[in-house]
C-alpha cells in the first residue's frame, strides 16, 4: 500500500510531485519522499509523516531538477521507519537512480539472502531494494535492460517508477496487480498510482500503463516495451472495495461507480425493512448510496467522521481512555434515535471497529441495526501489497457469519457474495480476489504469513 508519482521534464518537477503526492496521501501516511535528478547531482528529501508535514517551501526549493519521483508509504514489507522510506536513491556505475515502488515482491527474502551471501550490503529492510542490487549486478549494457533483467528475477506485485539522469521509466508487473497510469501536463509526462493526482495538477489522463509494460520516457519520446510473458490480468479487487480514491479511474472504470454497484448488488438480495441507510464514513459511502438507490430506503449521514485522527494517535492514560470509537466516528443522536438502520461498511477485518460503532448507535437509541458489508468475508491475508493482518486476526477466517453477527451485536449481518461482487463489475472479471477466495496465483514462502504487519493492533 503506497502511492507513487513521477514527472518527466518540468521546470517545477518537485512542486508538481508534491501536489501529486498530496492527492495520493490516502495510499500511505507513514512517510513521504521526493527525489529529483539534476544533471550529475541528485537531490532528495524523505521523512516520516504526512506530505504536508514533510515538505516545506524551503525543502521543495532545494529539490532542483526537471525530473522527479515521489512516494507515500504504508508498509507491507519492512518496518515503518525512515531508512525504509522511498525514493531509494543510489549511485551506481551508470549514474544516479531513484526508485519508487508500490506492491510487494513475494520472493524478496530469497533474492535478498542470495545477494547478501554473495556480498551485497543492504541499506534497508524493504523488498524494493533488491531491484537496485539486481540492476547493479546485471551484465546488461543499458539501464533499461538491467531493469528488465532484475524484473525477470523478482516475483509478486510491482508498479514502479525509476528515474535515471535523463529518463523516467514506469513498469507494471505482468498481472497488473497494482494500478499505474500515464498523463500529460502540457509538454511534460506524468505517471501516477491514481488518476486523481492528474486532476489536481490539471494533467490530461492518457491511459493506464499496461500489465507487463515497461514504458521509457526520454528525449526520444515514449517507448513502450513488453519484455515479459503475457499473463492473465489480476487487478487487485480491494483497490475498488476500499483502497483507491472514489474519483480515480482505474482498471478501466471509475472507482465510485463500482462502489455504488457493490451497494446495489447487496440491496438486490436484501428484504430488510428499515428507516434509513447509513454508511460508516468514508469507506462505506459509495456502497451505501448504491444500496439506498436500489432499495428505496433513504440515505442519511448518521455517522460523522473526524478527519484529523491519524494512525499515529497516541493513546492517553488508560484512566481517561473512554473515547473509544468516538475519536474517529460519532453519531447524530436525534437522527438515529428510535430508528431501524442499515449500516454499511466496505469490509470487516477484525470486527472491532464495527462492533464499537454498533454499540455507540445502540447507546444513542437506534432500534435495529442491520449491518451490511460491500465485500465478501475477508478470510485470507494479502501478499501482493495490501496490508491485511494474519489469518488469526481476520475474524471471517475462523468464524461463521452468524458468529460474527453475535460478536458485533447487530440484529442481522450480510456480506456481498463473491458472485455478487463479480456481477457488480460489468465486463470481463480480471481481478485478484485472493483475500476472499484464498486463490493465490503467485506463490509465496510459508514464512510470509507470519510477516504480515500487525496493522490493527492499535484499536482506536
Ligand atoms: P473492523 O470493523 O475492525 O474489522 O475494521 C473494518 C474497517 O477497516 C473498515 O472500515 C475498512 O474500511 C477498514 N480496512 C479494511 N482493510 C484495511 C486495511 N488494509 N488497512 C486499513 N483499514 C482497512
Amino acid at each position: 500500500m503506497c502511492g507513487i508519482f513521477g514527472i518527466y521534464s518540468h521546470k517545477d518537477a518537485a512542486n508538481i510531485t508534491y501536489l501529486g503526492l498530496y492527492a495520493l496521501q490516502h495510499r500511505g501516511q507513514e512517510s513521504a519522499g521526493i527525489a529529483c535528478l539534476d544533471g550529475d547531482s541528485a537531490h532528495f528529501h524523505k521523512q516520516m509523516g504526512l506530505v504536508s508535514d514533510v515538505f516545506t517551501a524551503d525543502v521543495l526549493k532545494a529539490l532542483k531538477g526537471i525530473l522527479a519521483v515521489g512516494h507515500v508509504r504504508y508498509s507491507t514489507a519492512g518496518s515503518s521507519d525512515l531508512k525504509n522510506s522511498q525514493p531509494i536513491v543510489v549511485e551506481y556505475m551508470k549514474g544516479y537512480l531513484a526508485l519508487v515502488h508500490n506492491g510487494n515482491l513475494t520472493n524478496a527474502r530469497i533474492v535478498r539472502d542470495e545477494l547478501r551471501d554473495s556480498g551485497s550490503i543492504f541499506q534497508t529492510t524493504t523488498d524494493t531494494e533488491v531491484i537496485v542490487h539486481l540492476m547493479a549486478r546485471s551484465r546488461e549494457k543499458t539501464t533499461i535492460d538491467r531493469l528488465i533483467a532484475a524484473l525477470h528475477i523478482v516475483e509478486g506485485s510491482y508498479s514502479l517508477i525509476l528515474l535515471t539522469q535523463n529518463e523516467l521509466i514506469a513498469a507494471r508487473d505482468p498481472y497488473g496487480i497494482r494500478p499505474l497510469c500515464l498523463g500529460r501536463l502540457r509538454d511534460s509526462y506524468v505517471i501516477s498510482s491514481e488518476s486523481c493526482a492528474f486532476d489536481l495538477i490539471e494533467a490530461e489522463f492518457l491511459r493506464e500503463i499496461e500489465p507487463g509494460e515497461v514504458l521509457v520516457i526520454s528525449e526520444r519520446g515514449l517507448q513502450s516495451l513488453f519484455p515479459f510473458k503475457r499473463m492473465t490480468r489480476k487487478h487487485c479487487i480491494f483497490e475498488y472495495i476500499y483502497f483507491a480514491r472514489p474519483d480515480s479511474f482505474m482498471f478501466g472504470r471509475t472507482v465510485y461507480t463500482i462502489r455504488k454497484a457493490f451497494g446495489r448488488e447487496l440491496a438486490k438480495r436484501d428484504s430488510i425493512d428499515a428507516d434509513m441507510v447509513i454508511p460508516i464514513p468514508d469507506s462505506g459511502i459509495g456502497a451505501a448510496i448504491g444500496y439506498s438507490q436500489a432499495s428505496g430506503i433513504p440515505f442519511e449521514l448518521g455517522l460523522i467522521r473526524n478527519h484529523y485522527v491519524g494512525r499515529t494517535f497516541i493513546e492517553p492514560e488508560p484512566s481517561i481512555r473512554h473515547f473509544g470509537v468516538k475519536l474517529k466516528h460519532n453519531a447524530i443522536h436525534d437522527l438515529v434515535k428510535g430508528k431501524r438502520l442499515v449500516v454499511i461498511d466496505d469490509s470487516i477485518v477484525r470486527a472491532t471497529t464495527s462492533r464499537k460503532i454498533i454499540s455507540m448507535l445502540r447507546y444513542y437509541g437506534a432500534k435495529e441495526i442491520h449491518f451490511r458489508v460491500s465485500s465478501p468475508p475477508t478470510k485470507y491475508p494479502c501478499f501482493y501489497g495490501i496490508d491485511t493482518p494474519t489469518r488469526k486476526q481476520l475474524i471471517a477466517s475462523s468464524h461463521t457469519v452468524d458468529e460474527i453477527k453475535s460478536y458485533m451485536k447487530c440484529d442481522s449481518l450480510r456480506y456481498l457474495t463473491v458472485e455478487d461482487m463479480k456481477n457488480a463489475i460489468e465486463g470481463d472479471y480480471t481481478f485478484c480476489d485472493a483475500c476472499f477466495t484464498g486463490d493465490y496465483f503467485i506463490p509465496f514462502p510459508k514464512s510470509m504469513d507470519m510477516e504480515q504487519m500487525e496493522l490493527f493492533s492499535n484499536d482506536y
